[in-house]
């Protein structure tokens, strides 16, 4: 283009340029005519600046400033002195230049002053050393102008003015900060802990405020932050890329010419994918030094392979400890600076700050926060005393390790870290070529073009895209690039399963993982993190989908494979093995699934990763299938140890916490100790909603749980209120899985009965009928429960020929799904078609049933336990009408007295029906029941009350299950 442009032409040109950007490529030419009218220079300059800006450009200058960085940029660390530019004195527009602030590879930043009579304006006045001549440089200059035009927030610099010198250099001017760099500005202040907090989180908000904008910093250091003399930090230097000049020796060659490698995310050494996560990295190094005055880990600027090593594999040095490391001088002066005591800075920092630091600078960019605003609400909720969620990553109930928090959040981070991908730094591991380097980076910039495209067919009305319309787009896109890039592909193809997977969309992200993992495979890169990371992806995306023979199959052919690969810091054989469990237990070969999970916990041992979460988790999954299999004694003091560990692990967040703590209340529920079972669901499910949202699938789960404590408490309005908020959280919530849905209604109906509601149970129990119909699942504990619901339902509406068939599914799951044929599922669906059989007057066929359900009740849960004295009862009743005999009655009556005790009370449900029906029994054999007049109208009372009509259905005693 022609360079020998005035300001003033310059000016038009570039608000021209500024303005022609932003129309849709199609209705520029149009445009161009219009404004250009007869100026055909004016034109053929515009028209060579978008088109060089076409090629360079995607939705996001930070982008293609990031894929155009090829050594990057690197910081001289000192200012020049005034004299070597030798211009000093010049003029840039109407701005007197006076004095340099610094001097980068692409331009010079110097303090100027307005020279047009306002001579007290004044500014930091960055100029590109060259003409304006469409070189990348110039292009990048541009871009940094354009990012800071679109960015306005109270702390970043504000753009005030731009244009051409006298010799056509581009410059452009910045709201002046009169100050110092952040740790030297809160040191020279003496500012306490509260304050440098305080001051980092306005930091925060500028990175924020970026990143909403789709900008990643990349370079976020002391040196870019400047304080003001009020005290307002401001974040510079955005999606500046400079290049190093080929001056001899200030090139450090190698892979941290790109970074200042003190803040440099793991990520950025090992060539991952550049993403938000990368600076809130570079935040947590930030904050760790202002709080402790040093940096997190010791590098040595002369090795820089040590350093490499360093910043991906150690671990910060303790916070708390730092304070009071190194030279007594410079303790003194920290401890000064800080307005401290070594004391008071330890309990300042230990435990939640702790946390929140080891978060933000977690090794894993998933484990870190998802974004900086929620890195900043943990420091405020921190400041005002409050509970830090510390979310790195989440927990399920079973293996799962979705990040499932604010899903807009994440999405909108997941597209960002899509459009990165690839465009990662292949450092020196893979040794890929250059050209091979940008050929990629060129690839994936085009698509991402192609994905955000405004003027595409599907954008009829000009609207901004919505997230999942760029996700699904980029789905459909991606086979016409990467053609000789099988790895770009599957990074990107993965990481688009992984988004889907993050907003529980399983089933649009395994075609992706698949394609991910045949395409590593054919480049043989089927080993390996990367690889490892797919196939824990897929395997967990086909256990939340059900499928369980496919995640077996999956398992077992590539655990062989990542034998010996470490995967997030603990063995990836192991993280496949819990999976492997996870999917036995859930048909049933219960056995395998236990020897898996012991397996697993040993793997960890051995590589020394017993302090992780996912040790923890280990016991979690035990516990459950212990309980799945009718062993919650066993459970219970598994949960109690996987709480504890919980509680001990760094890693370990406050769901995971709030989790082990459920798990805890609910092996106590089965245990049949409501006493301590409630108290602890009541507590878990406030703070699961708190924590994770009122339609969350967790506090879904816990709320069921907290209904089923107080239905098995005798406490069914209570029980029917907790379920009611389920149902309504599932109304709520769009992307539920149907199943959901019939699960509540199920364990609706369940205490509907109980409650003496028969009736309004039926139509819950009929629409899980049909679903069951029309969704066919494999044998399992939850098809058998469902089904034993369903049973239980038909039988209590009197239907006797529609309950058996679902109660004998229930009993064959119940043995199915367990090796132990002593369970209490299995017994439970025993005792229900007893009391079908007495309905039929199949005496013989009840008291068999019954027989095998006190066996089995008082092997799975002992002698005494409500359950199993419920069993007996019952099975007395279909004795005393075969053969009334006194001593039965005796045997009932002794039999009500140890219930009412173990459970603690003389007035509940099961209690009155324990007695009336002794009662009744006692009156058809002419004999006397015992029991007094006043507790039968209790009774009698009691059901009336509940059922709310005068003459209540029951079929035998409430269960407590
Ligand atoms: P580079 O890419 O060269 O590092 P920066 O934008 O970081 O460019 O600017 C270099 C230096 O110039 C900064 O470290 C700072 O000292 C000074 N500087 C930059 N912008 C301003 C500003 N708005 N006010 C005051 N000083 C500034
Ligand atoms: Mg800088």
């Amino acid at each position: 283009m022609s360079v020998s442009v005035d300001p003033e032409r310059w000016r038009r040109l570039s608000a021209l340029f500024d303005h022609a950007i932003e129309l849709p490529p199609e209705s520029r030419a149009q445009w161009l005519q219009e404004v250009c009218a007869d100026d055909r220079d004016l034109r053929a300059d515009l028209e060579r600046m978008l088109a060089a800006d076409a090629s360079t450009n995607a939705f996001d200058q930070g982008i293609a400033d990031i894929l155009s960085r090829d050594v990057g940029k690197f910081d001289l660390g000192k200012s020049l002195a005034d004299d070597e530019e030798g211009v000093l004195g010049d003029h840039a527009g109407p701005w007197l230049l006076e004095r340099v602030l610094g001097r980068g590879g692409m331009g010079t930043v110097y303090a100027a002053r307005r020279d047009d009579g306002d001579t007290l304006q004044r500014a930091a006045l960055k100029r590109l050393h060259r003409r304006w001549d469409g070189s990348l440089q110039a292009q990048r200059f541009l871009q940094e102008r354009r990012i800071l035009a679109a960015l306005s927030h109270p702390n970043i610099p504000r753009l005030l003015d731009h244009g051409l010198d006298a010799e056509s250099r581009p410059w452009f001017a910045l709201e002046y900060v009169d100050g110092g760099n952040l740790v030297d500005w809160a040191d020279a202040h003496r500012l306490g802990l509260h304050a440098r907090i305080e001051l980092f989180r306005a930091v925060c908000a500028a990175v924020q405020h970026a990143h909403e904008h789709f900008v990643v910093h990349r370079d976020l250091k002391p040196a870019n932050i400047l304080v003001d003399e009020e005290g307002h930090p401001k974040v510079l230097d955005f999606g500046v890329a400079k290049r190093i000049d080929d001056t001899p020796g200030t090139t450090r060659t190698g892979v941290f010419a790109g970074f200042t490698p003190e803040y440099a995310a793991p990520e950025q050494i090992t060539g991952g994918t550049i993403s938000a996560a990368t600076d809130v990295y570079a935040l947590g190094v930030i904050l760790y030094q202002l709080l402790a005055g040093q940096l997190p880990y010791r590098v040595d600027q002369d090795d820089l392979r040590a350093t490499a090593e360093t910043i991906t594999s150690r671990t910060a040095d303790r916070m708390d400890k730092a304070l009071v490391t190194g030279d007594p001088e410079d303790v003194r002066a920290r401890i000064a600076q800080r307005d401290t005591s070594p004391t008071a800075f330890r309990r300042f920092v230990r435990g939640d700050l702790t946390r929140i630091v080891q978060t933000a600078l977690a090794k894993e960019p998933p484990r870190r926060y998802a974004s900086v605003a929620a890195f900043s609400t943990d420091l405020r909720r921190f400041l005002e005393g409050r509970t830090v969620s510390v979310g790195g990553d989440t927990f399920a109930y079973h293996a799962s390790k979705f990040v499932r928090r604010n899903r807009v959040a994440t999405a909108v981070v997941a597209v960002f870290a899509l459009a990165l991908a690839g465009s990662a730094f292949y450092a020196f591991q893979r040794a890929h070529a250059e050209h091979q380097q940008r050929e990629r980076a060129e690839t994936t910039l085009a698509f991402m073009r192609d994905i955000f495209a405004a003027n595409a067919p599907d954008n009829t009305d000009g609207a901004k895209l919505t997230a999942m319309q760029l996700l699904d787009r980029a789905g459909e896109r991606i086979d016409g690039y990467f053609p000789n890039d099988p790895i770009a592909k599957a990074q990107l193809l993965g990481e688009l399963g992984d988004v889907y997977q993050n907003l529980t969309l399983h089933d649009k992200s395994i075609p992706h993982l698949d394609r991910a993992v045949a395409l590593l495979r054919t480049a043989h890169a089927d080993h390996g993190e990367l690889y490892a990371g797919r196939i824990e992806a897929l395997g967990s995306a086909y256990l939340e989908t059900y499928q369980y023979d496919r995640a077996l199959r999956l398992v077992d052919r590539e655990r062989p494979r990542l034998r010996g690969v470490v995967l997030h810091g603990e063995p990836a054989d192991a993280i496949l093995l819990s999976q492997r469990a996870w999917a036995l237990s859930e048909i049933g070969r219960t056995e395998e699934a236990e020897r898996d999970l012991h397996t697993a916990i040993s793997l960890y041992e051995q590589a020394a990763a017993t302090g992780t979460a996912s040790y923890a988790l280990l016991y979690n999954n035990l516990g459950h299938l212990q309980l799945g299999t009718g062993r919650p004694r066993e459970a219970l003091a598994n949960f109690q140890k996987s709480y504890t560990l919980v509680r001990q692990s760094p890693d370990a967040n406050k769901l995971q916490r709030l989790v082990s703590r459920f798990n805890v209340g609910l092996a106590y529920s089965r245990l049949g100790d409501y006493a301590h079972a409630i108290p602890i669901l009541e507590e878990v499910v406030p703070q699961q909603e708190k924590l994770v949202g009122f339609a969350s699938n967790r506090t879904m789960i816990a709320r069921s749980q907290l209904a089923q404590a107080y239905s098995g408490n005798g406490e069914y309005d209570r029980a029917l209120a907790v379920i009611e908020r389920n149902l309504q959280a599932v109304a709520a919530s769009g992307i539920q899985n149907p199943r959901d849905r019939i699960e509540i209604g199920l364990v609706k109906a369940k205490i509907l009965n109980y409650a003496l509601r028969s009736a309004e149970a039926a139509p819950l129990a009929r629409e899980a009928a049909n679903y069951l119909r029309d969704h066919p699942m494999e044998p399992s504990f939850e098809r058998g429960r469902m089904q034993w619901i369903i049973g239980e339902t038909w039988l209590q509406n009197g239907d006797c020929a529609a309950a058996e068939p679902a109660l004998k599914t229930a009993l064959s799951d119940a043995l199915a799904t367990s090796d132990n044929p002593a369970n209490a599922n299995a017994a439970e669906a025993l005792d229900s078609l007893g009391r079908c059989r007495l309905l039929a007057h199949d005496l013989t066929g009840a008291s068999d049933y019954f027989e095998r359900a006190v066996a089995a009740m008082t092997t799975a849960l002992g002698a005494t336990h409500p359950r199993t004295l419920r069993c007996k009862l019952h099975r007395a009743w279909a004795r005393m009408l075969a053969t009334p005999d006194f001593a039965i009655l005796h045997g009932m009556r002794a039999d009500r007295d140890a219930l009412a005790k173990a459970i603690g009370s003389e007035d509940k449900p099961m209690i009155w029906q324990a007695d009336l029906l002794i009662d009744s029994l006692a009156r058809d054999a002419d004999a006397a029941s015992g029991i007094s007049t006043t507790r039968l109208s209790r009774a009698r009372d009691g059901l009336i009350t509940l059922g709310g009509s005068q003459s209540p259905r029951y079929m035998g005693l409430n269960s407590f299950s």
